[in-house]
Order: structure tokens, then sequence, then C-alpha cells
């Protein structure tokens, strides 16, 4: 593929170990990123974080910063829900990933974050990748809605360009003409993400499905195809979520999953 240069494995063969404060992604272990769409209340996100990290969870996932389709629709509690968020990791240890969507927040969330996420929406907004580049920390950037396999590694390249190289790339469901789901998983980006790049691929199988009664066998099948992790989203309330309960699953289904992954991991030599 033209113009892969820091992302390709031609001057970097092996695979790309990103660390997140002792954790790892892209290693043999499987990494699981879990939690609510978005952050609500503090109550909310800290008994969220809470049972998943005892369920098997390594990450906490939480939106302060909502991109919705509607202006009218809950845009996310902003700074208030990065508080929150620091609250939740303080009980209980787990790294803080998050969608950043404009570059005026860059420091904050350097200082906040451990994991910056990318939206799909953002994939391609050039600017906030070259500000990007000019950080360290980890960045999670989603697969834009309607883009290739190409746009999507060449958006990780626009950050690698500027230096930095700890890119996860994450599979979350493309545009297509199927409406049954709200998006539809390419898992085959998954294997051609990792044929073409060192990076680590992980997989959202909630937002490609948009329903929760997919999410663990998309999870599944997910691993078994070789991704490196998941990013998972689960409410302890879905009937009530500010956003995206019908694609939520309850902790007590994400522990069954983990238990569940864990064999299928071993299946494919990962471990959980
Ligand atoms: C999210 O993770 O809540 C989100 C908005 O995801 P995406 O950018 O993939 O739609
Ligand atoms: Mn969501």
């Amino acid at each position: 593929m033209k113009g892969i240069n820091k992302a390709g494995k031609i001057f970097h063969p092996e695979p790309t170990i990103i660390d997140v404060n002792g954790k790892k992604i892209g290693s043999k272990e499987i990494a699981i990123i879990a939690g609510p769409c978005s952050v609500e209340t503090e109550e909310q996100i800290t008994s969220i974080a809470e049972e998943v990290k005892h369920l098997g969870a390594g990450f906490l996932r939480g939106g302060a910063f909502k991109p919705r389709t509607s202006p009218y629709a809950f845009q996310g509690l902003k700074y208030e829900g990065l508080e929150l968020l620091k609250r939740a990791k303080e009980k209980t240890g787990l790294p803080i990933v998050t969608e950043l969507m404009s570059p005026y927040d860059i420091e904050v969330f350097e200082r906040d974050v451990d994991v910056i996420q990318i939206g799909a929406r953002n994939m391609q907004n050039f600017d906030l990748l070259k500000e990007l580049g000019k950080t360290t920390k980890p960045i999670l950037l989603k697969r834009g809605l309607s883009a290739t396999i190409e746009e999507w590694i060449m958006s990780a390249e626009h950050i690698m360009a500027g230096g930095n190289e700890n890119v996860i790339l994450c599979e979350r469901g493309i545009r297509t003409f199927e409406t049954y789901t709200r998006n539809t998983l390419d898992l085959s980006a998954v294997l051609a993400a990792k044929e073409l790049t060192h990076l680590p691929v992980i997989v959202d199988p909630s937002h490609a499905a948009g329903k929760w009664w997919m999410v663990e066998s998309l999870s599944k099948a997910a691993i078994a195809v070789g991704a490196d992790g998941l990013i998972i989203e689960v409410h302890n309330n879905p009937e009530e979520a500010l956003c995206d309960g019908d694609q939520s699953i309850k902790p007590k289904r994400f522990g069954q999953l983990v238990d569940d992954l864990r064999k299928v991991a071993n299946a494919v030599g990962r471990d959980i």
C-alpha cells in the first residue's frame, strides 16, 4: 500500500506493544476496555468501573465529550466527566480511555487521560491528528464510518509522522447498505491492518452491531480472528442510559463474556 511508512512493517517488522501505566496493548495478553458509552454520574461511573475491573477489564472507557448526531442529544459532562473518570480511576486503578474531540483540550487530556480515543467522526480531522503527533500519549484511532482500510491507516500515519508512534487501531464497523445492524463489523479489516502495519488492532463490537445481544458473539469472533483487544460498552442500567443503551451489556453478562473469551483466546495462542 502506497504511502505507508512509519505504520508499515518494512522498517518495523516486530509488532508494537503499547505500554499504558504498565498494562500492555498488543502483547500476547488480550486488552479488555469496558465501561459505559458516557459518564453520567459519579455513582454510575465508579460502580461500573468497580464491577468491570472485578470481572476482568484492564481499562475503563467512558465518554465525557460526546460526538452526537443530533445537537439536542446529550453532549456529555465534558470537564466534569473527566473529573469523574479520575475519581473512578482513583478507586479502581483502571487507566482511562476517553474521546478527545477538539485540539483545544489536548493539554487537559495529556494530564488526565491514559489513552486518547479519536472517534470515527474525527478520523480524518487532520489538524487534530497532527496535534496528537506531538504528544506521547497512546491514541486509540477508530476507523471512520465510511473509511477504507487505506484511509484509516493513513490517518494513523498522520499521527506517527509527527513523532507519536503509540497508535492503536480500532475497527468499529462501517456503513454499508445494511440497516438491520447499526454498522457492519468488518473483521477482515483486522486481518488487513495487522498484515499492513505493526500496530495493535482492537475491535468495538458495540458500535458495530448497535444491538447488545450481538456483542458477545462478535467479541469472540474478533478474538478468534486475531484482534489484540476489545472495547465494549457496559452499563448497569442500559434501559436508562443517556447514550447507546441498546448496545450496552450488563456487568453480569460482561463477566460471563470474559470467561468465554479466555477459552477463545487460549485457542488462538493468546491470554486474558
Ligand atoms: C464511542 O466510543 O462512544 C463512540 C462515539 O464511538 P465511534 O466514534 O466509534 O462512533
Ligand atoms: Mn457509544
